[in-house]
């Protein structure tokens, strides 16, 4: 059973790469700028990923979150620990951490994307809610041998400053993975949706 879960996750894994490249193959033909389509692929990875059966223990749900969400003028390092922010509610990591805490899950604040997949490599994972620019995402869904749910962060101040998430998003992506169920619709929705970021 576990095995076949297994060939389960690297067929998802294998799609993903086959989608990305239909739809980079679209892009020439349709002319849609890149951001757009790395939403697109974003997505529906996702989509694909709820669709199959994906049951974790906390202890392998890995949540990846970018350095940007962190307040820039911050002091607490809070790289592998979230439970350092003080909570003073100056950035989403305070709301995250408290997720954090509610499941057990493992938590990385991360600058970029092979720093995440050096995480992801070195842990005894098996699935990943990632939040990320859209650029980091496309990379990480596409470099990872585990199903990632990916959220994209808003930036309100333009690239990798103070940027934000809806802790919402996050928990419901994390509770696809640990329930184990197909996620609602509606979630997959909701956790895909076009981050409002100028483009
Ligand atoms: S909420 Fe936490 S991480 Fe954010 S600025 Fe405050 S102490 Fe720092």
């Amino acid at each position: 059973m576990k095995h076949k879960k297994r060939i389960g996750v690297r067929v998802i894994v294998g799609l993903n790469k086959l989608l990305f490249r239909l739809i980079i193959g679209m892009r020439g033909l349709l002319r849609i700028p890149k951001p757009k389509l790395q939403s697109l692929f974003i997505r529906a990875n996702n989509r694909l990923v709820s669709r199959y059966k994906v049951k974790v223990p906390a202890e392998e749900l890995l949540l990846l979150l970018p350095h940007c969400l962190q307040y820039n003028e911050c002091q607490q390092k809070i790289s592998d620990d979230l439970e350092l922010c003080e909570g003073c509610g100056r950035c989403d990591i305070c709301q995250l951490a408290q997720i954090r805490k509610k499941y057990q899950i493992p938590a990385f604040v991360v600058d970029g994307g092979q720093l995440a997949l050096a995480v992801a490599n070195r842990g005894n994972y098996r699935a990943i809610v990632a939040v990320a620019c859209e650029e980091e995402l496309e990379k990480g869904i596409l470099e990872s041998a585990l199903p990632v749910l990916g959220i994209v962060n808003r930036r309100p101040e333009g690239p990798c400053r103070n940027t934000k998430v809806e802790a919402e998003l996050v928990e419901r992506a994390i509770n696809f993975f640990l329930e184990g169920h197909q996620c609602l619709k509606e979630s997959i929705e909701v956790i895909s949706m076009r981050r409002n970021n100028n483009y």
